[in-house]
């Protein structure tokens, strides 16, 4: 651990050591994160990276923890977060978005900047980064459909490539980074000329959608992943779990599809609630759900 803050200090990137996970993540649960980087550029991200694999450390990329399952354990090794990786740029017919940069945000900016069509998007609790990596999306549309090009970095080699959309192997909630480990620096989105007024009024209709739909307490959005012969949230009402609790983790009754914490949950209540989902949904269909939730 030594090696890798002398490194980070070294490099001049911000970070703190013993960091508390549920501070960072929409489910507010998790332990705490021996090193926690926040770099400001795709170079820092760079020796950031090979500062944990030079102290041969784990090395994890937090967006705005959305998707997140932190353990109550807390992780070791080095969490890169991109919240100071913000900034995004217009340019003819496309614009360049840092990881960091809010999903939300981003559509209203480039609203005001005269440029739409992904408005469906809007709400989604993500940072550029996390949408792209997960393949964000909501009413029929996905971010995949407005990606031009990524930068990411290859942790292997610890270099930059540039990837085009085809490369990404985008499909439902999936991205071929879930795999790769490779950090996405920036992406390339490219919008429609719009209505601004028509977009943000589109954006404020999804967002009005979204909270009538959703419940209000800390979670992570769809626990399970949506699969064409598995609607989790329907399966999850149908066995009755609406309310179901272990400790303060329960399937919300206002959306069978979310866990929620209710107060002061922990990754093994969530862990454990989701199983005894699983196997209800399992016994009485037959159907095996998968968390989309990414669970460290
Ligand atoms: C209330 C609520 C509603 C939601 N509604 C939706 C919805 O409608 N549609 C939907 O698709 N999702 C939804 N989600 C889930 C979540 O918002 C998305 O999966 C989102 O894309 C995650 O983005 P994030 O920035 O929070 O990523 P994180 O949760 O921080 O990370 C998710 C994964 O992406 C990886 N990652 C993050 N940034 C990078 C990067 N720069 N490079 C490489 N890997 C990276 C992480 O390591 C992790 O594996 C919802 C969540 C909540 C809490």
């Amino acid at each position: 651990m030594q090696t890798l803050t002398q490194r980070l200090k070294e490099a001049g990137i911000a970070f703190h050591v013993n960091v508390p996970l549920c501070q960072y993540t929409t489910f507010h649960i998790g332990g705490a994160a021996s090193c926690m980087a926040f770099p400001k550029t795709a170079e820092q991200i760079r020796l950031a990276a090979e500062a944990a694999a030079s102290a041969d450390l784990p090395c994890r990329i937090l967006g705005n923890g959305s998707n997140i399952l932190a353990p109550d354990e807390g992780v070791d090794g080095l969490v890169i977060c991109m919240k100071h990786m913000q900034k995004c740029a217009f340019y003819d017919g496309f614009f360049v978005a840092e990881a960091g940069k809010n999903l939300s945000l981003f559509l209203r900016e480039a609203a005001r900047a005269g440029y739409g069509g992904a408005e469906e998007l809007c709400g989604i609790p993500a940072t550029v980064g996390g949408a792209v990596c997960m393949n964000a999306g909501a009413f029929g549309k996905e971010i995949s459909a407005f990606v031009r090009e990524v930068q990411v970095l290859d942790p292997q080699s610890m270099t930059f490539r540039r990837l085009a959309p085809e490369a990404l192997s985008f499909a439902y909630r999936h991205s071929s980074l879930q795999e790769s480990g490779e950090i996405l620096c920036s992406a390339s989105i490219a919008l429609s000329p719009t209505d601004t007024d028509d977009a943000l009024r589109r954006m404020q209709d999804f967002t009005r959608r979204r909270q009538a739909a959703q419940p209000r307490q800390p979670s992570a959005g769809s626990f399970f992943r949506r699969e064409p012969d598995c609607i989790p949230a329907r399966l999850m009402d149908l066995c009755g779990l609406k309310g179901m609790r272990v400790g303060d983790a329960a399937i919300s009754e206002k959306h069978a599809g979310f866990i929620v914490n209710l107060a002061a949950a922990t990754a093994a209540d969530v862990r454990a609630l989701a199983q005894a989902a699983e196997r209800a949904v399992q016994d009485r269909f037959g159907v095996r759900m998968c968390p989309e939730v990414k669970i460290w």
